[in-house]
């Protein structure tokens, strides 16, 4: 006999569990299916925040934001070819994803600044803890809270369909089952990105062969596959990202917030070489270029203490510390007047609101209170911009320019939202919101059908 559900949902990441939480409150039967033996995919890893504009801890913070600034900066951010009319569903239900977050039990209260927002709109736990893994947790209580039916070591390695244009289930290969069949009217794809595959980057992107990568080891994109094989479009595949500061001596990435909260990055000559909050392209770009392919993520203890994450950092060893600016120079081998005069003229310009070397537009806090603090950072491979052709209810796009009925897809498996270049903050926004819109939509037609 046949398992029936009404949706089947394929990953459970942050998209695939707001999904999941979406589908049961609009009164769904819901299946779950993670090839992994742990759930949370890529999502847990999520260091950085949430984008979201006009949100309570935002005015809480006195902070003004505008949805429309949000979009202005996605699209920039993006190079201009993100779907439009994806980027304004991102940014006008972030404020309301940020809400259904909180009534989930989730703190989002902690906001800064992350590369390419005019505006601190990054939410995050209080203290700076890892935003993915607090959201993760929270919507995984949440769909267990609300029996969804959910099944680890078990991939997805067929979405069906009855020939006329509409799904019917998938075939599943379980680790401890074998193959088995689940008939479902609607199917979500939330299967995340291919960053962990370097074969498949470098097909896109040469110049990322070899590199390593900031993902977890389920991000193959085989999920990608069995979509396309279902009839799935694609877009914007060839534009994969590079996280400018993962530590290749802790084999770790380094989150957006160090610099955000104040980092700077110097060079080996103990120099600024770019503006360090530009988007994660152009600070990957530079750092390349610089002698030893790699820089140092640079602060004081103030940044620390603004961020609890840094501990995490610490405890891994990758953090050198040095109780003067010299010590640390010396440990590094760099050279120490020129390091001195380097953080001397950031301080001016953090003093005087403008950064006369690289305009940088954030410069929360001089680097002035002992100890200070260097990481040894280099790019390497974080996200897939491409994906999956949704619309804007999450609906996949056929290659025939059709609509899959039945057929959902959210999260780093579609393409489309971040364009050329995905600003940081807002993979967990795009999760959390496409991923609910998915969930919904799924559940409404399985209803109708
Ligand atoms: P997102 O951020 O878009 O939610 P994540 O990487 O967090 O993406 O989650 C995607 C999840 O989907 C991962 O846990 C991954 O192991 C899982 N996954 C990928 N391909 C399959 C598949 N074919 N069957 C089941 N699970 C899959």
């Amino acid at each position: 006999p046949r398992e029936t559900t009404d949706v089947v949902i394929i990953g459970s990441g942050g998209a695939g569990l707001a999904a999941a939480v979406s589908a049961r409150d609009a009164g769904a039967k819901v299946v779950v299916l993670e090839k992994e033996p742990v759930p949370g995919g890529n999502t847990k890893l999520a260091a950085g925040g949430m984008n979201a504009a006009e949100t309570k801890p935002q005015a809480k913070l006195g902070i003004v934001d505008k949805k429309q600034i949000m979009i202005d900066d996605t699209m920039k951010g993006g190079r201009n070819i993100n779907n439009p009319e994806l980027v304004k569903v991102l940014a006008n239900n972030s404020s309301d994803s940020i809400d259904w977050l909180t009534a989930l039990g989730a703190d989002m209260n902690d906001v800064g600044r992350m590369g390419g927002a005019s505006v601190n709109r990054s939410h995050r736990p209080t203290g700076g803890a890892g935003v993915g893994a607090h959201v993760a947790q929270a919507l995984w209580d949440a769909a267990v809270a609300r029996e969804a039916d959910i099944r680890l070591n078990s991939r997805v390695v067929r979405i069906l369909e009855d020939g006329a244009g509409q799904v019917t289930g998938v075939l599943v290969q379980g680790a401890y089952t074998g193959y088995y069949v689940i008939k479902a009217d609607a199917v979500v794809v939330a299967t995340g990105g291919f960053a962990k595959n370097n074969d498949r980057v470098a097909k896109y992107d040469a110049k990322l062969k070899g590199f390593k990568a900031t993902n977890h080891p389920g991000a193959t994109g085989d999920g990608l596959d069995v979509a396309t094989q279902a009839g799935a479009d694609t877009v914007d595949l060839e534009y994969v990202q590079a996280h400018p500061t993962y530590s290749p001596v802790g084999g770790v990435m380094v989150t957006e917030a160090v610099r955000g909260n104040g980092a700077i990055l110097v060079n080996r000559e103990g120099k600024r070489f770019v503006n360090e909050i530009t988007t994660r392209d152009k600070a990957s770009a530079a750092i390349l270029a610089q002698k030893g392919e790699s820089a140092y993520l640079l602060f004081d203890d103030s940044v620390r203490k603004s961020l609890s994450k840094i501990e995490g950092y610490v405890h891994l060893k990758i953090v050198n510390e040095g109780k003067t600016v010299k010590e640390l120079a010396d440990k590094l081998g760099m050279p120490a007047a020129e390091l001195e005069k380097t953080i001397g003229t950031y301080n001016g310009f953090v003093k005087s609101g403008k950064d006369e070397q690289f305009e940088r537009a954030d410069m929360p806090r001089e680097l002035a209170s002992a100890p200070y603090y260097a990481i040894e950072v280099a790019p390497a491979v974080h996200h897939t911009m491409g994906g999956v052709k949704i619309d804007t209810k999450a609906e996949v796009v056929s290659k025939e320019g059709k609509l899959i009925k039945g057929m959902y897809a959210a999260g780093e498996v579609t393409g489309g939202v971040h364009g050329a270049n995905r600003l940081g903050g807002n993979a967990i926004s795009d999760i959390v919101t496409f991923g609910r819109i998915a969930g919904a939509e799924a559940a409404k037609f399985a209803k109708d059908n």
